[in-house]
């Protein structure tokens, strides 16, 4: 029986183990998944734990960058398979969920957030040429530092017409508002929140308001997931099934 986890650290609220479970029994494989919680002075020790005992591991916060360290990679990853060979799948996830919502990304992009997520997010768009992409972030510098490494200009003021609009901050967990004062969705035909829980948050809700067409990153969780166990098998699965299980998945997850 294959054995994987998520590592992390205060990630009770993690949905990783209901994802990848659901993943096991739409494929008729009995599969487990467990959490690794543990403190950071316990992390170098559990990497090399899980790397001795699981098949693969998801990595989550805080230690996206710090395990990445620990493997010899310099970008955040998220997924790691026996034998270290690691990778971030939440640009695909991102990608594979917005193209299926909103079809190819183009035009005028507004990107909130320039943390892990964030980065992500204007990686997998990096890919487009069609795309203007506009990094807004509390903290400039780090937009800045964004816009340099994926492409894409910092701003900071957000009013304007966009194409489509995308939180990758952290504010709509709690019911904080995401959406600058001056953003104005009349003028946005699209609006992605990756946050998934609440399913609407106050950002999806405002761009709803103006009519805009919205989705939270629940599709996005799946996609990754669904990439990661791709990466541990070392094999795609076929796109038919692919999409299937994503499909099943989600409806289970929703309920
Ligand atoms: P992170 O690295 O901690 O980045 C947080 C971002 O939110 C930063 O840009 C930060 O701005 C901003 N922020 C936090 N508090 C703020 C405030 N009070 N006012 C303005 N901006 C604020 O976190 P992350 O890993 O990028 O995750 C961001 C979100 O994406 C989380 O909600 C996470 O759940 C979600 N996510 C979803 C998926 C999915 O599969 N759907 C995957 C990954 C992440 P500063 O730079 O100024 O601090």
């Amino acid at each position: 029986m294959k054995k994987f986890c998520v590592l992390g650290h205060d990630i009770g609220y993690t949905r990783s183990p209901a994802l990848h479970r659901a993943i096991f029994r739409f494929l008729g494989e009995d599969g487990t998944y467990d959490v690794a919680d543990v403190p950071e002075e316990r992390l170098a020790e559990t990497v090399r734990r899980l790397l001795e005992e699981y098949d693969g591991f998801n990595v989550t916060k805080p230690y996206k960058e710090k395990v990445a360290a620990l493997l010899g990679e310099r970008d955040p990853v998220n997924t790691v398979r026996k034998g270290g060979k690691c990778t971030s799948t939440d640009p695909v996830g991102f990608i594979t969920d917005y193209t299926d919502t909103f079809g190819i990304p183009c035009g005028k992009i507004l990107l909130l957030g320039a943390g892990g997520a964030a980065k992500s997010v204007a990686q997998a768009l990096s890919a487009y040429p069609a795309v203007q992409l506009c990094l807004f972030n509390r903290t400039p510098e780090k937009a800045a530092a964004l816009a340099s490494a994926c492409g894409g200009t910092a701003v900071d003021n957000t009013a304007g017409r966009y194409d489509a609009v995308i939180n990758a901050t952290s504010l709509g967990l709690h019911g904080e508002q995401a959406a600058p004062e001056e953003l104005d969705f009349r003028r946005v035909r699209y609006a992605y929140d990756l946050i998934y829980a609440p399913p609407v948050t106050p950002f999806l809700r405002r761009a709803r308001e103006n009519g805009v067409k919205t989705q939270n990153g629940l599709g996005m969780l799946v996609w990754q997931a669904i990439a990661a166990q791709e990466f541990w098998r070392d094999a795609p699965f076929a796109d038919g099934v692919r999409r299937e299980m994503a499909a099943a998945v989600k409806k289970e997850l929703e309920e």
